[in-house]
């Protein structure tokens, strides 16, 4: 089973909905160890990126990808705009021009998108970060794939690691961005951008079912 141009939008459109329907959660995870910004970025980024789903949708899985990234990066200001629209970007250059995507890509995809953050954020696993909810999910993807799964298996198998990620970071002290000024004052707080990746993979994962 493969994925066209039409399903990556689509997949794309529901993540903006998901965005969407947890900005306020978003915004107090962020006001909490951070500056309160954090739903508003991510539901001004991807209603834009909807708005130009909307004028004219590229045919291809990259082509969607790299207009994700271009409006992400445009609109987003903070640390989570360069760092999605990096990620998406990565995603899209592995993509090319491919008119299918499948597992392999997928996976290729993914891996590019997660060394895209942690190229343009050098945050490593257990920094309290989104790195915290996309390293699982990349490993647990390619576990994923390698017992067989389809691409819903994959995404479905990477959103519930980053579950789990995002989980692990509030017993964590940050070390990158805005929540690291706070240091152990922010121990029990779950990271926003952490929440933001597992709700993106897990869009993915329910509109590839
Ligand atoms: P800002 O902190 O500039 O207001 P946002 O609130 O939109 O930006 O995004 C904050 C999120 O960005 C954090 O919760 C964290 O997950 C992520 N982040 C910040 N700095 C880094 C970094 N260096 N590497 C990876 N992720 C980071
Ligand atoms: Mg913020
Ligand atoms: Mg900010």
């Amino acid at each position: 089973m493969t994925c066209k141009a039409e399903g990556v939008a689509a997949a794309v459109r529901a993540a903006a909905a998901v965005v969407a329907e947890h900005r306020v959660e978003l915004i107090d995870l962020d006001r909490a160890i951070g500056d309160g910004d954090h739903g508003e970025n991510m539901n001004r980024g991807f209603a834009a990126v909807v708005a130009a789903l909307d004028a004219g949708a590229p045919d291809t899985p990259g082509g969607v990808l790299k207009l994700v990234a271009t409006t992400l990066i445009s609109k987003v200001g903070g640390a989570a705009g360069p760092l999605y629209g990096t990620a998406f970007l990565r995603a899209s250059a592995k993509l090319g021009t491919a008119t299918d995507l499948d597992v392999p890509a997928l996976l290729e995809a993914l891996r590019a998108g997660l060394e895209g953050v942690q190229a343009r954020g050098k945050a490593v696993c257990g920094d309290a970060t989104m790195v915290d909810a996309l390293i699982p999910a990349v490993s647990a993807a390619e576990k994923a794939a390698e017992e067989g799964g389809d691409i819903a298996a994959v995404l479905t198998a990477a959103a519930d690691a980053a579950d789990r990620g995002a989980e692990s970071t509030v017993d964590l002290v940050p070390r990158k961005g805005r929540a690291s000024y706070l240091g152990e004052r922010a121990v029990g707080h779950m990271d926003p951008g952490a929440r933001s990746s597992a709700l993106l993979l897990r869009a993915f994962a329910e509109a590839a079912r």
